[in-house]
């Protein structure tokens, strides 16, 4: 097994299609008859069927497998996510109202020059609005329900950067469906029983019960937490990160809208709960929910009962879907001619639905250092399990964030959550520094960064930590151009119900005319 060719995909879940559409368009393999896609379904094994945030690269990553703007979002049930509301995750109000803010996808570097952290703390009281809505007008947008967009704006382009909340099964079955007719992956529908190795450990081919033996190259584990051949087939150690992120079960509900006509809500709605929160994505035709919680903390019963308190009686006869998960990564995910991406690589919580955004970053780094040959090969695996790990840990940083920052000591949940043992060392590092210093472009490593510095900008900011002084401008260099583009967006913030339509509007449009093809 020299040179590789036959590629066999082990899955057909989110990560198994975009890994199969992705790799088929980068190795062009219509144009490219040494090389083969073949993707392995199991028929009885379902898919988690729940993942319906994504990040802002899905607009590239669409794009580049080829897919149509209007297609997609007519076929899975797609609207417009321009970031998450975190509700109640800082502080429970005394009134029983509650106390929210924004991490939008609307980055500071599109509106200013310099970082406008510094500037916002040394003005806060004269500006009179929280972090996110005085840098850019993309809350008071979500907060109107409007789109990032209008039937103007080509496709994946937009006047506020944004990303989608899709439905999870016709996502998958719309990514088969372009892999198989228009890109040339091979789909099998068999359940694979075993893999056979050969004696140096390297896979050779998979046992299924119904298209007996499937030979193959390189074999990408998209089996979900199966781990068919990262787990089952080759044991590497899974790394719990249960210690650090305490959540363990959820409760998804699929919520049909009152009224055809409901608004769609434009970020991912995420409230804090007695030991967890409730995600509430507002998708075309239904709204997608669930309750992410401890069993450690709350039963079972009590998690269900809580989500359809927040639901309210509607949901009463609907299906509630059960999932346990473990939350961690494996020790190594590229393992000879293996590597295991999606689920059966790494699950760290559905906060900030970093998992689709990390099946993207797998996409784009084995189609890019795709191995030829077996000497490739083994030079990329140290490579890629380095970057992995360092992904994984960042977001394992930047998801604990939003529970060490919490003030909410009304459970057993949030206080244990604030205890320093339970947060990464790393973690506590950012955090010791930023007591005296706002982030700045020194602060984070690597430039594959799952969280880039402005989205801690947005947690930190928006659960009230920092407290700059500048006492003396020379520290503030830009304070006169601050003055004048925070004027500016306010400005804009009064203008954005006359140059936007709203989510439902602009979805309907689209029912009947496309954006245009770029
Ligand atoms: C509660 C929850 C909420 C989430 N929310 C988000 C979110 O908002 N955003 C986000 O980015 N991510 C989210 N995720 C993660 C996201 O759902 C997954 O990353 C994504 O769906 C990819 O899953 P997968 O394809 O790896 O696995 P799966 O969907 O489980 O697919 C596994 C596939 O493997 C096949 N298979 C298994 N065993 C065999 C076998 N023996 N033979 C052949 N085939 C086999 C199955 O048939 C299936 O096709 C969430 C996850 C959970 C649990």
């Amino acid at each position: 097994m020299d040179t590789i060719k036959k590629v066999v995909i082990v899955g057909g879940g989110t990560a198994g299609w975009l890994v199969a559409a992705s790799l088929a368009r980068q190795l062009n393999i219509l144009e490219d008859p040494q090389i083969s896609i073949t993707l392995v379904e199991s028929p009885d094994t379902p898919t988690i069927g729940v993942g319906e945030g994504t990040w802002p690269t899905m607009r590239n990553t669409l794009k580049r497998i080829g897919i149509d703007e209007t297609d997609f979002i007519r076929e899975c049930d797609v609207s417009f996510k321009q970031g998450t509301q975190f509700v109640n995750w800082h502080r429970l109000n005394a009134d029983g109202s509650d106390a929210s803010y924004y991490h939008s996808f609307e980055l500071p570097h599109t509106q200013w020059r310099t970082s406008p952290g510094p500037y916002w703390h040394h003005l806060k009281s004269e500006l009179g609005l929280p972090y996110a809505d005085a840098i850019s007008v993309q809350p008071e947008a979500c907060r109107g329900h409007f789109a990032p967009k209008t039937m103007a704006t080509p496709a994946y382009e937009g006047l506020l950067n944004y990303a989608y909340h899709l439905d999870a099964g016709k996502f998958a079955k719309m990514l088969a469906r372009v892999a198989t007719e228009e890109l040339g992956v091979r789909h099998v529908s068999a359940h694979i029983e075993q893999a056979n190795l050969y004696e140096d450990g390297h896979i050779a081919s998979l046992s299924t019960r119904e298209a007996g033996d499937i030979e193959g190259d390189f074999f990408v584990d998209c089996s979900g937490f199966t781990g068919l051949l990262i787990d089952r087939t080759y044991g590497i150690p899974f790394r719990s990160v249960k210690d650090k992120l305490f959540v363990n079960s959820a409760i998804a509900i699929q919520m049909p809208y009152e009224r055809p006509d409901a608004p769609i809500a434009s970020p991912t709605l995420s409230t804090a709960q007695q030991a967890g929160w409730i995600w509430d994505i507002g998708l075309q035709t239904r709204r997608g929910t669930g309750h992410v919680y401890s069993d450690d903390f709350i039963s079972d019963e009590e998690a269900e009962k809580q989500l359809r308190c927040y639901l309210g009686p509607a949901s009463e006869k609907l299906d509630a879907k059960y999932i346990k998960m473990r939350l961690g990564y494996r020790e190594k995910v590229f393992h000879k001619n293996s590597v295991a991406v999606g689920l059966a690589a790494a699950f760290l919580e559905p906060l900030e639905a970093s998992a689709i955004f990390l099946v993207e970053a797998a996409c784009n780094m084995l189609g890019e250092l795709f191995p030829r040959n077996r000497e490739m090969l083994e030079r990329l695996e140290k490579k890629y399990n380095d970057s992995f790990i360092g992904r994984w840990n960042s977001v394992v940083d930047f998801i604990k964030l939003h529970y060490y920052l919490t003030g909410r000591t009304d459970s057993d949940f949030w206080i244990e959550n604030t205890r320093p043992e339970t947060a990464p060392e790393s973690l506590k590092e950012y955090l010791d520094f930023w007591q005296y210093y706002p982030p700045s472009r020194f602060d984070l490593p690597s430039n594959l960064e799952p969280f880039v510095r402005e989205s801690y900008e947005f947690i930190l900011y928006g659960m009230g930590y920092g407290n700059y002084q500048y006492d003396n401008s020379a520290r503030l260099p830009h304070l006169e151009y601050a003055k004048e583009n925070f004027a500016r967006i306010g400005r804009m913030r009064r203008e954005v119900p006359s140059q936007l339509v709203t989510n439902r509007r602009l979805l309907d449009q689209l029912k009947d005319f496309r954006f245009q093809s770029i």
